[in-house]
């Protein structure tokens, strides 16, 4: 059987199921399945990647083909022709001259030359004899009218390509954006993220250091795809889909409630209103993702206390015991750029200081005894100079 229409199409992999169920749907409600044969083809699988600081989600090309096989047993369709306004349709190749020539109105079957809106050109598969007929004669060997039944292909094709996109991504992104995520699955990818990688904010997102956001996306989009993957990543899907239904929203929900009582942002409420709709788009990723973070950033700074010198500030000395270097953040001033270190020691005193030729190289998470001046303190803080640690 020859293919009658052929669209391709790109569709989100995880809204591959979606999209056959909108197929099945569209072909029942024109009452075309009957008639129409819909076959849909997997061409292949596109992974997902990093483009332009952004999450490109798996996708799967499909090719639909529409066929007239149910629609006239024994028989091949090969063109439509309007009479009302002379346009033809091909359906599987381009006509010849003389097939053309031959779509004149006039029915070869009952040999009529009368006034008539459509004409079919028609091959017998057996003999391969074409033949050029009206609607009525059509209806003859058909048993059904042809009419409605290109219409509905016409329809058919037209609603694919504008839902889809022939050849296009759009459908891609485009709808990846409005897709709903459930809170709970995004602040259980989001904790574990930031737990392993830090926070990048979408601002700062460089091509070799995307955002937090799109990292949890990601996560969310393979915990949801689970079957395609591994042994390995089917374990992390695993765990981390158990991670958002043992998920609790009230320590979330708290939170944001005190942030709206004590300073109302835009921020904060956003957060409230995804939090009590339950779910999120695309957009939602980088403010949740957030949320983690500043409630992390709340919790260290309930629990850390400064650290006061007992020999008094601006004097140099040996710090008591071990710290360890709790945020690392690149700065700049009109002095240049510089390092700003954080770090804290076993009992949660605090201390920040620029980095120096004396603590080069110190790294997230490592420990070392802490030399240098206190220089002044703000609430859980103590500002350094004249740092030099001993590794
Ligand atoms: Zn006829």
């Amino acid at each position: 059987m020859e293919k009658a229409i052929v669209i391709v199409v790109t569709v989100l992999r995880m809204a591959t199921v979606e999209f056959e169920k909108k197929l099945a749907d569209m072909l029942k409600r024109r009452r075309a399945s009957k008639v129409i044969d819909c076959t849909v083809t997997h061409l292949e699988e596109i992974p997902s990647k990093i483009e332009s600081h952004r999450y490109v989600p798996p996708m799967s090309r499909f090719e639909v083909s529409l066929n007239w096989g149910a629609a006239i047993p024994g028989h091949t369709l090969l063109a439509h022709m309007d009479l009302s306004n002379g346009i033809v349709t091909s359906f599987g190749g381009e006509l010849s001259q003389a097939e053309y020539k031959r779509m004149d109105g006039r029915c070869e079957l009952c040999n009529q030359d009368r006034e008539r809106k459509h004409q079919f050109l028609v091959r017998d598969d057996a003999t391969q004899a074409t033949q050029v007929v009206g609607g009525s004669c059509a209806r003859k060997f058909c048993g059904t009218n042809l009419e409605n039944v290109v219409a509905s292909m016409n329809y058919i094709e037209g609603a694919i390509k504008e839902a889809y996109g022939e050849e296009s991504e759009s459908w891609g992104s485009g709808n990846a954006s409005s897709l709903p995520f459930d809170v709970r699955l995004v602040l259980a990818s989001a904790e574990h993220v930031v737990k392993t990688i830090g926070w990048t904010s979408r601002q700062n997102a460089t091509d070799s250091r995307p955002a937090t956001a799109e990292f949890v996306f990601n996560a969310c989009c393979d915990a949801l795809w689970g079957k395609h993957y591994n042994e390995e990543s089917k374990k992390a899907v695993q765990e981390l889909a158990q991670a958002a239904r043992d998920l609790d929203l009230a320590p979330y929900k708290a939170f944001v409630a005190n942030e709206l009582a004590t300073k109302w942002s835009d921020l904060a409420q956003s957060w409230q209103n995804m939090l009590d709709c339950g779910d999120t788009d695309f957009h939602g990723f980088g403010r949740l993702s957030y949320l983690v973070v500043a409630m992390g950033r709340s919790k260290d700074n309930k629990q850390r206390k400064a650290y006061q010198p007992e020999a008094g500030l601006g004097k140099m000395h040996d710090f008591p015991g071990q710290w360890t270097v709790v945020n690392l953040k690149a700065n700049s001033s009109e002095w240049g750029d510089y390092l700003a270190v954080t770090a804290q020691d076993s009992e949660g005193r605090t201390v920040w200081f620029k980095s120096t030729k004396k603590t080069t190289g110190v790294k997230l998470g490592q420990t070392f005894q802490l030399r240098g001046k206190v220089t002044g303190i703000k609430d859980t803080i103590s500002f350094m100079s004249h740092a030099s640690v001993i590794k």
